[in-house]
């Protein structure tokens, strides 16, 4: 057994729901990784036990990924264009990845998702062929590089394995794109068949979005993951170009469209849902879908702000991503939501620190399949982050306010210990097994050149 003492701990209140900042917590951590007691006022640190010095969370769920998009930061912030001319550069990036080469690079950037605090992503995975669209002697040789980075960063991943036919309604896949292709989408079933979860890793499924796939093969998807009880993803009317296509092609909105194929649920997560009519939200909103909201990148590729609070208040849980890592910072992504609302309503107030708190923790790490972390209490996966309260951002409030200092002050490098599964991935803001991640991040993202 492995004993963690925390001076602060944001807790769920045994058997409730609510959540508070409690002190002096012991948390005991079995021989499996999962918490087996969680004692709050029990007074000073165990001899033995490893201190979390600030406010332990559960650990962060990332819930949308493309860890290839790291290598862009900075490069695309040059001139101007929309979203579609942002794509023609990711576009080369995506072109220059091999299995080698995206593990190297995956692994530091997932390095850097732990220093964020994360300790699960939702890697939504289309690279799967060489360039031309001839596969690997392993098919699956990229996907399985995904999760081996995420084993060496030390945290757990969920391949959304994206099924990607087309480049539009209709259109054959551009020669970027034969390498995401699988045919049909039933080899693409086939293929994702073969891989298989991991202590550390879960499979799920991905429609990359309804110009990606057509009509006809939705429904194929959809079962793979009913079949599997597996996650299913989808990007949902990030653009209003991608609304009119739909309108024109079927007649129907992206979210009707999926919904018409047995796409939605509980299950499956919408990520972005920008653009939405009031009928698409109440079929959201009546079939549960998780909703992903990915605020720094869609303000950095200027989609518009996503109707959350709605569909939050619609009974959609809500995760949080940070997609094409702009940055890499749950709690900008948790606190952009009720900013954003606030530019848009000049009113103050639509969400609480602990319910954007909520949607990057406990909703996030369900989204991907991991409904036994994202919580402080006994019986789930220890998996925990610890952000520093004395920090020139941090400091100056009490603890009590701990949720609301981290939602709306922290920033990943904050972040001080981070724990998975009872092992310690970042100890004191350095990552274990990727120490001199920003070197090793350059070293990555410059091979690709
Ligand atoms: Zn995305």
């Amino acid at each position: 057994m492995t004993t963690f003492w925390a001076p602060h701990a944001w807790l769920r209140r045994e058997g409730g729901s609510l959540t508070a900042v409690e002190d002096d917590v012991r948390i005991d951590v079995d021989a499996t990784g999962r918490i087996s007691a969680i004692t709050p006022d029990s007074g000073p640190a165990p001899e033995g036990a490893t201190v979390l010095t600030g406010l332990t969370l559960p650990g962060l769920a990332n819930a949308h990924s493309h860890a290839f998009h790291r290598a862009l930061r900075g490069a695309v912030q040059v001139g101007s264009g929309t979203f579609w001319t942002w794509r023609d550069t990711m576009y080369r990036a995506a072109d220059a990845l091999d299995p080698d080469n995206y593990l190297a690079l995956a692994t530091v950037v997932y390095a850097e998702m732990a220093l964020a605090g994360v300790t699960s992503v939702g890697e939504f995975h289309y690279v799967h062929h060489q360039p031309g669209g001839a596969p690997y002697a392993d098919p699956n040789a990229m996907g399985e590089a995904l999760i081996e980075a995420a084993a060496r960063a030390g945290i757990r991943i969920t391949l959304l394995d994206a099924c990607y036919l087309s480049s539009g309604f209709g259109e054959a896949p551009n020669r970027h794109q034969t390498r995401f292709s699988d045919g049909t989408a039933e080899a693409w079933a086939a293929r994702v068949s073969l891989l298989k979860d991991r202590d550390h890793a879960k499979i799920g499924a991905a429609i990359h979005s309804v110009r990606a796939v057509p009509e006809e093969e939705l429904g194929t998807v959809a079962a793979w993951a009913k079949e599997r009880q597996a996650p299913l993803h989808v990007h949902l009317s990030e653009q209003v170009a991608e609304n009119e296509h739909c309108l024109a092609a079927h007649g129907v909105t992206p979210t009707q469209l999926l919904a018409r194929h047995g796409v939605l649920g509980p299950r499956t997560s919408a990520v972005h849902a920008t653009h939405l009519s009031e009928e698409d939200m109440r079929v959201l909103t009546d079939t549960s879908t998780v909703i992903c909201m990915c605020p720094t990148t869609e303000r950095d590729l200027a989609d518009g702000i996503g109707p959350a609070r709605q569909l939050a208040g619609g009974g959609c849980p809500i995760s949080l991503g940070s997609d094409s890592h702009a940055v890499i910072d749950l709690f900008e992504e948790a606190r952009a939501l009720e900013l954003n609302e606030r530019l848009a309503t000049q009113r103050r107030g639509h969400w609480t620190a602990a319910a954007l708190l909520r949607a990057a923790t406990e909703d996030g790490h369900a989204s991907l399949g991991w409904t036994e972390s994202g919580r402080l209490e006994r019986g789930a996966l220890a998996d925990f982050c610890t952000v520093a309260l004395d920090t020139p951002r941090t400091a100056g409030q009490s603890p009590r306010l701990g949720a609301e200092t981290a939602v709306f002050a922290a920033t990943s490098a904050d972040v001080r210990d981070v724990v998975v599964g009872g092992r310690i991935v970042v100890r004191d803001g350095v990552h274990l097994s990727v120490p001199e991640t920003g070197r090793t991040l350059n070293e990555a993202i410059a091979a690709l050149r």
